[in-house]
């Protein structure tokens, strides 16, 4: 049935029969919980259209499959018109929820394969890309969540795939069947996992001819047998379920990181999209990473909205907002913020036409995008703490702020301008808290660094792309050197 609203979308995640693991326990009923419940509400947010400009223009598209209206989640850019609006839809969708919305890694997998599925398939005779192609068409037609799930557990860091003392350290082909094949490995701290229908599986790097069996791709649905999920905790994430929202600080919208493991998952031949053609494997990493790294630009930016304006909040409600020292560091931090923003466009603008026909962002200026992502957020969040104080690390629970006996003293004690009632000062400080230190940093910070490959992946393709022999010829050129 297709989803047209947040509340299809939460129905169908009740009808899955999964295999999830929370806090110890294997539960049912997963959308509910009140530990996942906040993530939910943020991927449900990408199903609905609201009072915002472009807001219709920029979460739908027009499918060059079927022609028709679809989610630009599950759209396949056809123009660097389509790579901005995915950035401008990720900044917008963010600045409703102050975190990760979790459903853009599936969109980035989707669009990487299909140009690799193309040109996999001319050079190896495969029929990869008509498979994807009939895969995406049940996707937009269903408006299906997607998890991409690319990041293996890949134990000892030091070895290959196929050096590691257990192969199951990267996820592999363990056995080739006549309709199918059996996958088995994990994929760790997987972004919205138990808040999607289909998981699409990447290889996490380029592999080499001897490591054949982990060059595999394919989409499997969500309560396939043989799948389980294990949620990742995030900091201060039992505050969701003691029944305070104050101390939560942003208790409607989370994220949500799992760990998935395939335990023999039998996957059907027209789900696979790569099956052991190794040397696909590195342009499929890379397209996928060169476009997620383009996300943060929008989504970063979307969340280091709210922290800009919780700050400057902060400093009103503590009568600190004119003091130049104050302005001159919000101003640092929207600088920041929009510098990110910036390298977002910049990479889909100068993006191209792949021989598929699918659109590919610009691969340095993503990689640019995302190492400036791995530091930008965290002095952004600095400076929100800076101007904060150190209140936002010692408040006391909300029950205090109920407790007949104490709440008189906090609301005396805990004030900041006189004309603000104190617990709106306590309200935007526990935003603040949240976003920087809190669950809300697990997406803001540590996804900041980590999300698409960590700093030094980016370091490395920005060596390779950057084209640094060209850069000293035009010196020597210019300082008239002939040899
Ligand atoms: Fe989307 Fe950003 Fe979350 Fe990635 S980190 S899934 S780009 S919202
Ligand atoms: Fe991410």
């Amino acid at each position: 049935m297709k989803i047209n609203s947040a509340d299809d979308y939460l129905e169908s995640l009740r009808s899955l029969e999964r295999n999830v693991f929370v806090r110890g326990e294997r539960i049912s009923g997963t959308p509910d919980h009140p530990l996942i419940r906040p993530s939910v509400n943020a991927v449900s947010e990408t199903f609905e259209e609201r009072d915002e400009e472009n807001s219709r223009e920029l979460l739908f598209a027009t499918s060059h499959l079927t022609g028709n209206e679809i989610s630009r989640f599950t759209h396949i850019h056809q123009s660097t018109s389509d790579l901005l609006r995915k950035v401008l839809m990720q900044r917008l969708l963010a600045r409703r929820v102050a975190t990760c919305f979790q459903r853009c890694v599936g969109m980035d997998g989707l669009n990487a394969l299909y140009s690799v599925t193309y040109e996999c398939d001319a050079a190896h005779h495969t029929n990869y890309h008509e498979r994807l192609k009939n895969y995406i068409r049940f996707i937009q037609e269903e408006n299906l969540v997607v998890e991409g799930a690319m990041t293996d557990v890949k134990g000892d860091r030091g070895l290959r795939p196929s050096e590691q003392s257990d192969p199951d350290m990267f996820l592999r082909i363990a056995k080739r069947k006549d309709d199918g094949i059996i996958v088995r490995g994990a994929k760790a701290h997987q972004t919205g996992a138990l808040n999607s229908h289909e998981i699409l599986v990447m290889p996490t790097a380029g592999m080499r001819e001897n490591e054949a069996q982990y060059a595999v791709s394919f989409a499997i649905p969500a309560d396939a047998p043989g799948i389980t999920f294990i949620l990742g905790r995030q900091p201060s994430d039992t505050r969701k379920i003691e029944e305070s929202p104050l101390d939560v600080g942003n208790p409607t919208y989370g994220s949500q990181e799992a760990l998935v493991i395939f335990d023999d998952v039998f996957v059907p031949e027209e789900r696979v999209f790569l099956s052991g053609e190794y040397d696909s494997s590195g342009a499929m990493v890379e397209r996928f990473a060169a476009y997620h790294r383009q996300s943060y630009g929008g989504c970063k930016a979307g969340v280091g909205d709210i922290l800009i304006g919780a700050t400057k909040l902060v400093s009103e409600y503590q009568g600190i907002s004119r003091a130049s020292h104050v302005r001159d560091k919000i101003t640092e931090m929207i600088h920041l913020n929009e510098t990110l923003f910036s390298c977002g466009i910049a990479t889909s603008v100068l993006g191209r036409k792949t021989p598929s026909g699918c659109y590919l962002v610009d691969m340095l200026l993503a990689n640019v995008c995302k190492l400036n992502v791995t530091r930008f957020p965290f002095e952004i969040s600095r400076l929100a703490q800076d101007i904060a104080g150190g209140l936002l690390a010692t408040m006391p629970f909300q029950k205090d702020f109920e407790n007949p006996e104490t709440a008189p003293l906090l609301e005396k004690y805990l004030r900041g301008k006189s004309e603000i009632p104190t617990i709106e000062r306590i309200k935007i400080m526990k935003l603040l808290e949240n976003m920087t230190m809190g669950c809300g940093a697990a997406a803001y910070l540590t996804e900041s660094i980590h999300g698409a490959g960590s700093p030094q992946a980016q370091r490395i393709m920005i060596e390779r792309l950057s084209n640094i022999d060209e850069k000293v010829r035009l010196a020597k050129k210019i300082a008239g050197i002939d040899w």
